[in-house]
């Protein structure tokens, strides 16, 4: 049986990567320490034993006993008001974390696959965004912290790669959604499903018009799974090219949730918003043979669901 650990595996992402990997076939070992993440998404696997959890902060010294076939580093806040209340820890995880599970990939002989973000391109001057655009970042600005982090992720794991030979996997994944997310991560997604269902006002930032291209989960995972099993070592974008504005995306929900007491509400917009974001998926579809197959309207439905059982 394959053994495979990953990080932050009480999170959104990792959480559902657990899942996968398990209906697979293999032997998962999640480690998260819980900054942002919750055990209500991985208790359902606690009494499976193909599945083990270690509580531990990756940004200290990584220990796995026993062999290691695949590492799958998804540790990190991940939402800009977690990484604006917790800019140290996000600059450590992105760093020292992933330089602690490289070194552990190395002693391991493991394959590491590392989550990069489409933040790597800042505010894109190019648009779409391809894996050779080198991005418009500023390194000073809020979401430098985690901007930076991540660029920092991928120039180590290439150094890895390169200098140590590590098998090494980078995947930069663009705005995905569905169950788990957290309902108070203050993301555009959670926050209108919990506004709209609570019949309060959608705080739409600046007047809408910046745009973003939002995933499904089970796409995203099918994209890494099959980036992992893969034999490149470059990174590749995994989004959904279906590009849409947040004040449209804030109608869809509301339509959606049909509750007539919310409505929009304009909030100033954050510093260094990126203006628009889509990914170019040419590669994953060339290298991969991978699209996304889940359309907004169907993801958005599944994710209600999900909203309304879990938003008081
Ligand atoms: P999340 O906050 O739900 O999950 C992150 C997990 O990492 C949490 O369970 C948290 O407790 C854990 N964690 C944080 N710091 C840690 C540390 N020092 N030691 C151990 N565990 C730690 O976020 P997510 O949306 O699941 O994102 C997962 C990964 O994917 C992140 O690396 C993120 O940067 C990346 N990513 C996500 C998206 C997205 O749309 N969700 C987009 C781009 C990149
Ligand atoms: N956004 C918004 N209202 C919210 C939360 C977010 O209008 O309550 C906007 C945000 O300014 C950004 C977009 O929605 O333009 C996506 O934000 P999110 O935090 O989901 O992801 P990211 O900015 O990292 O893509």
């Amino acid at each position: 049986m394959k053994r495979v650990l990953i990080t932050g595996a009480a999170g959104f992402l990792g959480s559902h990567l657990c899942d996968r990997f398990i209906k697979e076939g293999y032997h998962v070992i999640g480690m998260d320490n819980l900054l942002t993440g919750s055990l209500d998404n991985i208790q359902h696997l606690f009494p499976l034993k193909e599945f083990e959890y270690y509580h531990h902060d990756i940004t200290k010294f990584v220990h796995v006993p026993g062999e290691l076939d695949y590492i799958l580093h998804f540790a990190s806040p991940a939402s800009p008001i977690d990484y604006l209340k917790m800019p140290i820890q996000t600059l450590k995880v992105g760093a020292l974390g992933t330089h602690n599970l490289l070194g552990l990939a190395k002693a391991k002989k493991a394959r590491i696959l590392v989550a990069s973000t489409s933040e790597v391109y800042g505010d894109p001057l190019i648009h779409p965004q391809k894996e050779d655009y080198w991005g418009n970042v500023n390194p000073v600005g809020p979401r430098g912290v985690y901007d930076e982090a991540k660029r920092f992720l991928e120039a180590i794991t290439m150094a890895y790669h390169n200098f140590h030979g590590v098998e090494t996997r980078i995947v930069r994944i663009f705005n995905t959604y569905g169950p788990r997310m957290r309902v108070d991560d203050g993301r555009a997604l959670p926050a209108f499903f919990a506004q709209a269902i609570r019949g309060e006002g959608l705080t739409v930032f600046g007047d809408g018009s910046q745009t973003r291209s939002f995933c499904y989960v089970d796409d995203l995972v099918e994209g890494i799974y099959r980036l992992l099993l893969s034999g490149h070592h470059l990174p590749v974008n995994i989004g959904n090219p279906d590009e849409i504005s947040i004040k449209g995306f804030a109608e869809e929900i509301l339509a959606l949730v049909g509750n007539p007491d919310a409505k929009i509400t304009y909030k100033e917009l954050p510093k260094d918003d990126p203006k628009v974001r889509q990914p170019d998926i040419t590669k994953a579809r060339e290298i991969l043979g991978w699209e996304p197959t889940v359309p907004r309207a169907e993801g958005l439905k599944i994710t209600l669901d999900y909203f309304r059982e879990h938003v008081k």
